[in-house]
């Protein structure tokens, strides 16, 4: 968690302590590691005092300090300047290599990294690469380092988890692979993980969806959402003389927990059973592998169980790598995983429109053999408003299919399309992701403009400000499974600040009004 407010978020990313105790409430949390942004946006020192200031007021909150190297002679030799913080209350530290200039080449940060080895105060690194700071875990195989939510979609972390012991990840959202969790526990042990809510940066709600609608087992679940860390900050150096600080106990999933939870969607999460709410839909997913990373075990049984398992009904399909040439074999691919599952497994036509056939008759005939939409991809190459992509948005719109477009924010490009095209339902990816106003702009003005939610980053708040701005209506569920986690995507909406019945008009209402919207 972090204290304060950063650079260029949104006012309602602010988290004060009556704010960060009400989180905790909320969420159950009786333990947590807490950053303060002044760290960043003014100074380390400066920072530091703020945080140790606000911790004082709550035995739930652990600080987390920014530390220096001595290397411009500010904090202090080393080993003094550790000391100082664990008898100040540290437990654990944070390193932020680019705001503060500095690095983690061990010319720099060696005399740090031993002191803190030297007392196993664990330290989380930000803006960092994954590999380097690996690197700097095996150069200190002593030191806890912790790596929050590394981006780590590539090929290297199984390996890198394997060989460095000493390695800890976080959770919290934008660490949202899919099945990620199963298949390190399976690799590694469930000693390497560690639950963040991210809050206020990101909704809590996401990582304890990923982590509780898991399908991992109990005692694999509780190591992660409290085992794991408390042992870290036990196993802490603090030497005789210096003042016990009172560590509490995360109670997320424990029977105590369930009984206080207030009744609504967000309470089977916590129990781990399926939200009991007929005719959920995810409106954005895909299907096969995609060239950039592993994906672990996506085939339609397993997309089946586990949909079953948290109690999403229906899921809308495209072809990973819909922007390639080869769509009719793409397509082919998702039309045979809609055969195996019709009722349940639905289908967004993609193509790649350098002439008729990759064009609109690829699309005519994906949409002739069952289905259901359409899918555009800017890694296609090709803006929305090419003329290319004209008779495909015009036999879209009229027969009313919904068109799902990956967006990142920038909307002002797209207007043209929303003026021309009145009556095919436009669904804006990742809406929030970035500009949240412009989304709700657009929507107010063009009523079959639709925000769909899904974004790893799950950003704290959009949600909340998308419904109060908008209205539910014209939200979307979608996990951008099997690249992220259906279950971290889901847990962002059971567990908005918003409504029950808006919840169940994202999850159901609005996607069976866009499907029977269709003319067929
Ligand atoms: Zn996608």
């Amino acid at each position: 968690m972090y204290l304060g407010r950063d650079c260029g978020m949104p006012a309602f990313q602010y988290a004060d302590l009556p704010s960060i105790q009400r989180t905790l409430d909320k969420y159950h949390i009786d333990t947590a590691l807490l950053h303060a942004f002044a760290c960043r946006s003014l100074d380390a020192t400066q920072g530091n005092r703020i945080l140790f200031d606000a911790v004082a007021g709550d035995p739930r909150l652990v600080p987390c300090p920014a530390v220096l190297p001595n290397s411009e002679l500010e904090v202090g030799d080393e080993p003094d300047f550790v000391d100082r913080l664990i008898r100040d209350g540290a437990r654990c530290v944070c390193l932020y290599p680019n705001t503060h200039g500095t690095t983690l080449d061990a010319r720099i940060v060696g005399p740090l990294m031993n002191a803190l080895q030297d007392r196993r105060l664990p330290i989380a690194v930000f803006e960092a690469e994954w590999l380097d700071v690996a690197s700097l875990a095996s150069a200190y195989p002593h030191l806890p380092v912790i790596v929050h939510a590394p981006l780590a979609r590539n090929r290297t972390l199984l390996p890198i988890l394997r060989t460095t012991p000493n390695l800890y990840i976080s959770i919290a959202p934008r660490f949202a692979r899919y099945r990620a969790l199963e298949v390190i526990v399976q690799q590694c042990g469930p000693d390497r993980l560690l639950l963040a809510s991210g809050y206020p940066i990101s909704e809590p709600g996401a990582p304890i969806g990923y982590l509780f609608y898991s399908d991992l087992n109990d005692e694999a679940v509780a190591r992660i959402a409290r085992d794991n860390l408390l042992e870290l900050l036990d196993r802490v150096d603090v030497r005789a003389d210096a003042p016990a600080k009172r560590v509490a106990t995360f109670r997320a999933g424990d029977s105590s927990a369930n009984s206080s939870q207030p009744a609504g969607l967000a309470c089977h999460v916590w129990r781990r059973e399926p939200v009991p709410l007929p005719g959920i839909v995810d409106m954005h997913a895909h299907y096969g592998n995609v060239p950039a990373f592993a994906v672990w075990r996506a085939d339609v049984d397993q997309r089946l169980r586990e949909m079953d398992r948290i109690g999403i009904e229906k899921v809308f399909l495209s072809r990973s790598g819909v922007g390639s040439p080869e769509v009719v074999l793409a397509n082919d691919q998702v039309l045979e995983a809609m055969r195996r599952c019709p009722r349940r497994i639905l289908g967004y036509a993609t193509c790649y429109p350098i002439n008729d056939d990759l064009g609109l008759g690829e699309i005519r005939r994906c949409i002739d053999a069952g289905m259901q939409g359409v899918k555009l991809h800017s890694a296609a190459g090709l803006a929305y408003t090419d003329p290319r992509y004209a008779p495909i948005w015009q036999y879209a719109d009229e027969q009313r299919l919904p068109v799902l477009l990956h967006t990142w924010g920038v909307l002002t490009e797209l207007e043209p399309l929303f003026e021309r095209y009145r009556s095919a339902p436009v669904l804006l990816a990742h809406a929030g992701a970035a500009e949240p106003e412009s989304y709700v702009a657009y929507a107010h003005k063009y009523p079959n403009v639709y925000l769909e939610l899904c974004f790893s980053g799950a950003p704290y708040g959009v949600i909340e400000y998308f419904v109060h701005e908008l209205g539910a209506g014209r939200m979307l569920f979608g996990s951008d499974s099997p690249y992220m986690s259906i279950q971290q995507q889901l847990g962002r909406v059971l567990f908005a600040d918003i409504a029950e019945d808006d919840k169940e008009a994202i999850l159901v209402d609005n996607p069976k009004r866009i499907l029977h919207h269709h003319r067929t």
